[in-house]
């Protein structure tokens, strides 16, 4: 029985690629709890599994092993429309931004309103409520524009505002801040932990940046080939790491100690 405060578990779930080379094992036995408000950082380097993982949780790929259950329910197991209201409770921002080129800021806003299945929002509703999470994240006076006409930290902050459009109860962010400059991922952080703090959504934070990952989250795991090596709550695992792996990690990534990485 699940805890009823989880929205997210792993249980021992494995993801295999069938390539012309052969398989390649991209999980192996993942097994994570996320709870509900909780901030999560996956961390590990290019090729670790991470971006799989989370293309596990919203289904855009299909584990080979294991379940992933959502507020306590098996996936694999939902009816068709289960599984699509399950998959429109979780909200996904990633790296390029991905948010439609033919459409304003506003009407990619919109664009979740319009399709939900589980809300029914009229055009005014929608616009209203896309207007309201413009000024949310800043830009409510670029509505009219176009995605072409944005800066990226612009763009993602449209992505974000289309993210949490419908209310999801969880954010996975798969290297959100990886495409913008060091100052503007500041600011996308700072937006984060504002919208954190103001919204009950539990964030999944998937990244290469050890420090970006450190300052956002309340806890992190760290991945290597497709494991877990080892989770815990940020500050403990960073100040007191138990594998050799985690250790190697810190020191090859943290030029200053952990107390100064904190963006605030
Ligand atoms: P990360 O996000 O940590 O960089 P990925 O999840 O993208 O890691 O990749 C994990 C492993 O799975 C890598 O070895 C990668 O080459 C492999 N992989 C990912 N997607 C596919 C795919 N569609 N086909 C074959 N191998 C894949």
């Amino acid at each position: 029985m699940a805890n009823e405060e989880t929205i997210i578990q792993l249980k021992g779930m494995g993801k295999e690629f069938k390539t012309a080379n052969g398989p390649v094992v991209a999980l192996n036995d993942i097994n994570l709890d996320i709870y509900r408000g909780e901030i999560f950082g996956i961390i590990g380097l290019s090729g670790a599994g991470k971006s799989t993982l989370v293309r596990c949780i919203n289904m855009l790929e299909v584990p080979t092993s294991g379940q992933v259950l959502f507020e306590g329910e098996n996936l694999a197991a939902m009816s068709e429309a289960e599984r699509r209201m399950a998959r429109q409770s979780m909200g996904m921002i990633f790296q390029q931004f991905n948010l439609l080129s033919q459409r304003t800021v506003l009407k990619n806003i919109c664009f979740p309103m319009e399709i939900a299945k589980n809300h029914s929002y009229t055009k005014a509703e929608a616009k209203n409520r896309a207007m309201e999470l413009l000024k949310l994240v800043g830009l409510e006076e670029r509505a009219g524009a176009y995605p072409a006409q944005l800066s990226g930290g612009q763009k993602q902050r449209v992505a974000i505002a289309r993210a949490i459009a419908t209310n999801p109860k969880v954010l996975l962010c798969d290297e959100a801040t990886s495409a913008l400059d060091v100052s503007v991922q500041a600011q996308i952080i700072r937006l984060l932990k504002k919208l954190a703090d103001g919204m009950k959504m539990s964030y999944l934070f998937i990244s290469h940046d050890l420090a970006l990952v450190s300052s956002l989250c309340d806890k992190i795991a760290v991945m290597y080939h497709g494991e877990i090596v080892e989770s815990g709550a940020t500050r403990e695992v960073m100040e007191h790491p138990k594998e050799e792996y985690t250790r190697l990690l810190l020191d090859s990534v943290l030029s200053v100690p952990y107390g100064n990485q904190t963006i605030s």
